[in-house]
């Protein structure tokens, strides 16, 4: 009788990113039950075979094929696979003994794995947010009929699915997404006009990638996380409602039809959505801290300034307006955010690439796909062109 492995084959898109090396310092601890099958990196091909000599995968992944010959060097020996390019992320997730695929990379980049992944019936963990962000409607649909799960794994939204787990016959009224407010909370706009780089990407509470932290910092990743929880929980953006909670305990909450809200709380470490998301739906026993209510007597809640963090209003408005909005939106803000980091762009001025690649790119109500990744191109075109 061939023995059933009880282990669960992860790949991981983005193991040398923030998601990625929290991801295996949460198998390392849960090596009965989870082992690694595929890891993948953009550039860092240092780390990437560091980790591969460390969990043993069957393939690896390494995008940029000028440093394939390296990997291939320091793994072939171990009986570990390397593959180059961006294509080849689409084909090792769908390898037999993956079960589960962690989407940690960033960016549009995620979008074609994933519903490769989908389309050859595996579970989806998703960090990767634009993702749902570009193409939801989609993504969504193909997941359905793949019957397959997609496991959040940002921290807002493993909150309310947690929230949800045993209210399958309740519908949801509306779902609070907390957002920590970032290092500019209480800024005015014409303050953020000074705002520098180095203010941006120093977060308060998380310590994430560089890409997602000025995010946070200009709440175009509430944004992007509003967007995100339409899709996966299937409500509409006006059942979306931000609070911002500096002290980021309340990860989000749930309120039901009868008015009861539901809330999830924990310290801010990403380990545990990762665990809860690779788990599913068993809660593993793990070490990490414990949140004390003495610790943190005081949690506080305001609303948030979608004058001064005018990307949170742009996003609620792509949302509404459904279409290829959002991935438009989503392009122009990676394009605006990789200028800021390069000095291009002062910290409002991101705002208004967004805007102008918002009116410049043609609205589409369904999109196909290729429509979509059309838009994506166009904005992206749209975002670097312009001088604010
Ligand atoms: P990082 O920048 O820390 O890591 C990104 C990872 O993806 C790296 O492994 C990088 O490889 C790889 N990568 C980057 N660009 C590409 C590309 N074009 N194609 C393939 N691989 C690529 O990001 P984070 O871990 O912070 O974020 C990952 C995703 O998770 C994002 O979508 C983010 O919004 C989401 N997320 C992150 C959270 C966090 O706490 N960090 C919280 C919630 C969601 P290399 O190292 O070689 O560059």
């Amino acid at each position: 009788m061939k023995q059933v492995n009880p282990s669960r084959g992860v790949a991981i898109l983005g193991s040398t990113g923030s998601i990625g090396t929290q991801a295996l310092d949460v198998i390392r601890e849960q090596r009965e039950l989870l082992h690694v099958e595929v890891l993948t990196a953009n550039r860092n091909a240092t780390l990437l075979i560091q980790q591969a000599l460390e969990f043993r995968p069957n393939a690896v992944v390494i995008v940029d094929s000028t440093k394939l010959g390296e990997v291939k060097d320091a793994l072939f020996s171990h009986g570990i696979k390397a593959y180059g390019g961006a294509k080849a992320l689409e084909q090792v997730v769908e390898m037999e003994g993956v079960s589960i695929v962690l989407t940690a990379l960033v960016g549009a980049a995620g979008l074609r794995p994933t519903l490769s992944a989908i389309r050859a019936k595996k579970n989806i963990a998703l960090a990767n947010k634009e993702t749902l962000v570009v193409a939801g409607a989609l993504v969504m649909k193909e997941a359905l009929a793949a019957g397959i799960d997609v496991h959040p794994v940002d921290s807002e939204h493993s909150a309310i699915y947690q929230c949800l787990a045993g209210e399958v016959l309740n519908p949801i009224e509306k779902v609070i997404l907390t957002a920590s407010g970032g290092p500019f909370r209480g800024k005015t706009r014409d303050e953020l006009m000074l705002v520098t780089k180095a203010q941006a990407l120093k977060h308060p509470n998380w310590d994430m990638g560089p890409k997602i932290t000025i995010d946070s910092a200009s709440m175009m990743n509430k944004g992007l996380e509003v967007i995100e929880a339409k899709w996966l929980f299937n409500v509409r953006m006006d059942q979306i409602e931000v609070v911002v909670h500096p002290q980021s305990i309340v990860h989000s909450c749930v309120q039901f039809e009868d008015g009861s809200i539901k809330a999830q709380l924990g310290l801010p470490d990403m380990k545990l959505p990762i665990q809860y998301a690779l788990g599913y739906p068993k809660r593993l026993k793990n070490n990490f801290q414990r949140f004390s209510f003495f610790d943190h007597p005081e949690l506080t809640f305001e609303k948030p300034d979608l004058d001064a963090f005018r990307n949170l209003q742009l996003a609620f408005d792509a949302g509404d307006k459904g279409g290829n909005a959002p991935a438009i939106l989503n392009a122009a803000n990676e394009v605006a955010v990789e200028r800021f980091l390069k000095d291009e762009l002062r910290f409002t001025e991101m705002t208004k690439v967004l805007e102008h690649a918002l009116g410049q790119v043609d609205w589409e109500k369904q999109p196909s796909l290729e429509g979509l990744i059309a838009s994506d191109e166009e904005a992206r075109v749209k975002a670097s062109e312009f001088t604010p």
